[in-house]
């Protein structure tokens, strides 16, 4: 997907190069390659067209620097649009934990997204910045999830939350409050009922946790292999319980960054980390200048 569209663009720019000034035919010439190649990289069609619509007022209405050949430019526009939609400088991609401790941030995702490891690899990454994460095992859907918490648990030595098979998963978000105290944790990571497919109870289960733990974070656990369909999940869940970020996972995959536009442009979401593998340490903060850059390779 991301060769495809460097590839375009490299294509059209090398026939562009040589020429004295940016004409309104190269500029369209050069952006109708870059459409098809954002939607071959499964962005959304009006996300696309409205990207292109933003790359070509600057372009058209820019001078021609000296130092750049006209298809630099364009591609330094096409580069600068990708970091703005992406929340370049927004400052909004990183996570927050300025609330009073222990900070809450809530997971939320449909089941397969990578939401339990994604809970681990969170905390993980948080016990290297030194905090103190608990871990807490609230999606009581999947009967492996509480298990495989605890696994991941164990392998990070980071201790999680659970209750028994049955147990509300509000009253265990609540109960997990006080144990972080006494165990003096400072942050705290809910993973919350996956399923399938959206259904009402979840969404209910979800909107409750969230309105009775008032956490710091409530993110998104999507994975970016499902292109199209991420952004419905993104903006439903957005819609329910009103997201303070996403976390895209399966980015070292054939991943479309075509998701991560999409679900920004969207939503208006900000993504805070990407997954880039299944082990525990395979998460990283988000840069939109790097994926950007990987989109056009
Ligand atoms: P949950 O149902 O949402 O809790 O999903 P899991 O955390 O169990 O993850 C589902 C599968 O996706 C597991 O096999 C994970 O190892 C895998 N997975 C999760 N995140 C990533 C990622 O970033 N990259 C890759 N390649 N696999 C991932």
């Amino acid at each position: 997907m991301f060769e495809s569209l460097s590839k375009r663009l490299e294509g059209i720019f090398n026939n562009l190069s040589g020429q004295g000034k940016l004409t309104e035919e190269d500029v369209n010439a050069a952006l109708r390659e870059v459409r098809i190649a954002l939607m071959e990289a499964d962005v959304n069609l009006k996300v696309a067209r409205k990207f292109v619509e933003r790359v070509k007022e600057k372009a058209i209405g820019a001078n021609v620097m000296g130092s750049l050949s006209p298809a630099q430019q364009v591609l330094s526009i096409v580069n600068e649009e990708l970091v703005e939609v992406l929340g370049g400088s927004d400052g909004k991609n990183k996570l927050d934990l300025s609330g009073n401790p222990p900070n809450i941030i809530m997971l939320v995702g449909l089941q397969g997204s990578g939401k339990t490891t994604t809970a681990a690899k969170l905390a993980n990454f948080l016990t290297k910045q030194g905090q103190r994460p608990l871990l807490v095992a609230a999606d009581m859907y999947r009967p492996a999830a509480v298990n495989q918490l605890k696994t991941l648990g164990k392998q990070l030595n980071i201790p999680v939350y659970a209750e028994q098979a049955g147990a509300d998963p509000v009253d265990i978000c609540v109960h997990s409050l006080d144990y972080a105290r006494e165990q003096a944790r400072n942050v705290i990571i809910l993973d919350t009922a996956g399923r399938l497919n959206i259904d009402e109870r979840m969404m209910q289960e979800v909107m409750n946790i969230r309105a009775r733990l008032q956490p710091q974070e409530v993110l998104l656990v999507a994975d970016a292999m499902t292109g199209q369909e991420a952004v419905r999940v993104a903006d439903d869940f957005n819609q329910a319980v009103s997201l303070t970020g996403m976390v895209l996972t399966k980015m070292d995959g054939d991943a479309r960054g075509g998701a991560a536009l999409s679900i920004r442009s969207v939503t208006g979401v900000p993504i805070k980390f990407m997954g880039v593998g299944e082990k525990t340490d395979a998460l990283e903060p988000f840069y939109p200048d790097r994926l950007a850059s990987r989109i056009l390779g």
